[in-house]
């Protein structure tokens, strides 16, 4: 195998749970791994398509298990969604269907959230979602407002084959009422790359996204021509992968395995 694509990566985004993870349970080597990254002249972000939670949340988290993560180390999808917002409508009056966590990001970014006479509509995983907000929102797309939203996923998996409804079934509401289809931003979509290739100066061709799912985690990395490594030890069975339309650049057993081709 030929990995001078791989090594030749300056940037290397790690989806997290069934990549560094499963659960509570964190893989051989990961933590080896990325304490070895920054000897290897590579940086490395970890991220998530999860817009409910913020990314001080996700530094705990990663510390708690001993991996190192400081602030620039965490990128979740409600912060791609700040940055989006910043690049493409600065200053816009911003109406929220979002989390307390999700809303704090965006006024980190300086984002003008508004109640009233919105100029875009912006959806999160909203954990604390109540119908006042759909009725609000509705009420803006209706009028025109710009439909931007943090994550495309249906549902986020959880323990004992349970799921919670995710930003994608509280877009599909919206979209029912207003007849207005959103911007995704999170994973599998471009946009997640493009925000942080400009935030970091970082081409797109020498990022590097590491995961377990072909649609997610692999397919923004083929959707903004960056390199892409499937791990298989998380959700992706050989059998997956051989009726996947597009094929990874790299497909590796786990992050052990990542960590050898690099050194
Ligand atoms: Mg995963």
């Amino acid at each position: 195998m030929d990995y001078t694509k791989l090594k030749a990566c300056e940037l290397f985004l790690f989806d997290m749970d069934g990549t560094l993870y499963l659960g509570d349970d964190v893989f051989d080597g990961a933590i080896d791994l990325m304490d070895d990254l920054p000897s290897l002249g590579k940086k490395y972000i970890y991220l998530t398509n999860n817009s409910s939670r913020a990314g001080t949340d996700y530094i705990r988290r990663l510390k708690g298990f001993g991996f190192p993560c400081e602030a620039e180390n965490v990128f979740t999808s409600g912060m791609a969604t700040g940055l989006y917002l910043n690049q493409n409508y600065p200053g816009a009056k911003v109406y929220l269907v979002g989390t307390q966590a999700f809303r704090r990001e965006l006024l980190s970014y300086n984002i003008n959230l508004v109640e009233e006479e919105a100029e875009i509509v912006v959806a999160g995983f909203d954990t604390e979602l109540v119908y006042e907000k759909l009725n609000k929102a509705c009420h803006f797309l209706r009028r025109g407002a710009v439909f931007i939203a943090a994550n495309p996923d249906w549902v986020c998996p959880m323990p004992h084959d349970e799921v919670l409804p995710d930003c994608g079934s509280i877009c599909a509401l919206l979209t029912a009422s207003s007849g207005k289809k959103p911007t995704y931003i999170g994973k599998p979509n471009r946009n997640m790359i493009d925000v942080i290739s400009k935030m970091t100066g970082i081409a797109n061709e020498k990022i590097c996204a590491v995961g377990d799912r072909l649609y997610t985690d692999i397919a923004v990395a083929q959707n903004a021509g960056s390199v892409s490594v499937l791990v298989m030890s998380g959700e992706t069975t050989q059998e997956m992968v051989t009726a996947a339309d597009r094929q990874p650049d790299y497909i590796l057993a786990d992050v052990r395995e990542l960590h050898s081709v690099l050194k």
